[in-house]
């Protein structure tokens, strides 16, 4: 990245969601001169931090028909990152002792987060960028420029042409479902992580909860509140593991991964321990999806590796026109959407420029090859540290 000897330039940019990485993005570009419109199709800021009981009309979320709902948060979540950890560098996620409403730990629960976003979208008078009940339904490059259509809540489509779009959908609404063998033969209720809200519908089931990070850990506590038996499936243990795992209800098991599932109800697993389950709750993590862009075959989704990305910012072919905030999971979410959106702005305004489309291909090849050297699975391309993996 070298600094530009070009004039600096002002751009017309489109960003697709309002969520963190959408108002924190709209925010950078901005502050170095460009003409921003935000599309957003809830009626509101804050993504994944909007809860709402509802759930999509499918547990699973496999019916391609079904009713969808953006946020994956559940009534029980707090922050797994400390507050300190979670502001964007410039406005801190500081305690509000002046408003009761306002939940001042330092690991808050998921109202306190939304009711920060909202505070960082007055603040930088960000709504004014935003428009509401807006849903992206196409984007496509024309002529070195960008087509973006999209949809009010109304039906009524729009085009519009920018010189650059970046893309701020999310990551943590579309399902990856494991398979289990013999699950299609097994009665029991299957739901994903993505649709659950509170353990209420669990009382006094046993239940297999599958993936034992961030959200695994939760859910399964939060169920063995009101369950009978609770017991989670972890492939990233040993398959002999079986540990009783210490809560106040005496009622949570850890295993290996699940062998297969049978018409009779029971579920088997590597330990060779079999157990008569009601419902299996998978949290086994989502799937990048974006199902607005064409790109003629140019960017692909493999196994969560969204490719060829540079840096995990910019398709190399497409760049600088078309970029991405957000796709890296790790902890500190909030500042890597600074820094990652700080980067686009400059390049967008030739303040910086990239390396030749040839440059950036070698430095993703090297990356993969990297990643491919220390054993690490094509599905962990974009996760710098594991906090947020379900698996
Ligand atoms: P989102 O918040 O999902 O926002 C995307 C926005 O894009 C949405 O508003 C959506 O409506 C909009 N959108 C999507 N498609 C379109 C379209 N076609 N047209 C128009 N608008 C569209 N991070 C932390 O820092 N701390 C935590 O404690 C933490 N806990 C988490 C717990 C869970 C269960 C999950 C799943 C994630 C957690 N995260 C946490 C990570 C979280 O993803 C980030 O904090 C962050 O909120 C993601 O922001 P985003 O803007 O990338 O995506």
């Amino acid at each position: 990245m070298a600094p530009a000897q070009n004039p600096i330039t002002s751009k017309h940019v489109a960003v697709i969601g309002a969520g963190a990485a959408g108002i924190i993005t709209s925010r950078e570009l901005r502050r170095e001169g460009h003409s921003v419109v935000v599309y957003e199709r809830e009626k509101q800021v804050g993504g994944l931090w909007v809860y709402t009981p509802k759930s999509d009309s499918d547990p699973l979320s496999l019916d391609p028909t079904r009713s969808k709902v953006h946020s994956s948060i559940y009534e029980s979540l707090r922050t797994n990152v400390p507050r300190e950890s979670m502001g964007v560098r410039d406005f801190p996620f500081l305690p509000r002792f002046d408003d009761e409403s306002r939940d001042p730990r330092r690991y808050p629960n998921h109202r306190e987060v939304l009711a920060y976003i909202q505070d960082f979208a007055r603040e930088f008078k960000i709504e004014e960028m935003i428009r509401f009940e807006t849903e992206v339904v196409r984007v496509e490059p024309v002529d070195g420029k960008w087509r973006v259509q999209s949809k009010k809540s109304g039906g009524f489509l729009e085009d519009e042409i920018y010189d650059a779009v970046v893309v701020c959908n999310g990551h943590y609404t579309e399902p990856n479902i494991t398979h289990i063998p013999g699950i299609k033969s097994w009665p029991g209720k299957q739901i994903h992580s993505h649709n659950y809200r509170v353990p209420d519908p669990f009382e006094n089931e046993v239940v297999v909860v599958i993936g034992n990070f961030a959200s695994g850990a939760d859910i399964s506590r939060d169920i063995a509140k009101v369950a009978k038996e609770v017991h989670i499936a972890s492939r990233a243990r040993e398959p002999h593991t079986y540990e009783k795992i210490s809560v106040p209800q005496n009622n949570l098991w850890m295993h290996s991964e699940i062998d297969t599932a049978n018409e009779d109800g029971s579920i088997v697993f590597k330990n060779g321990k079999v157990v008569f389950a009601d419902s299996i709750v998978y949290c086994t993590g989502y799937k990048y999806n974006f199902p607005f862009l064409e790109t003629n075959g140019y960017l692909r989704i493999d196994e969560k590796r969204v490719e060829p990305l540079y840096k995990h910012v910019f398709p190399p072919a497409l760049a600088p026109g078309l970029s991405f905030v957000g796709v890296p999971a790790m902890g500190i979410v909030f500042v890597m959407f600074e820094i990652q959106s700080k980067w686009v702005a400059a390049v967008l305004s030739g303040r910086v420029t990239l390396p030749s489309p040839d440059k950036m291909m070698e430095d993703i090849n090297a990356w993969y090859a990297s990643l491919d050297a220390l054993g690490i699975p094509k599905r962990h391309t974009h996760t710098i540290g594991r906090i947020q993996v379900s698996s």
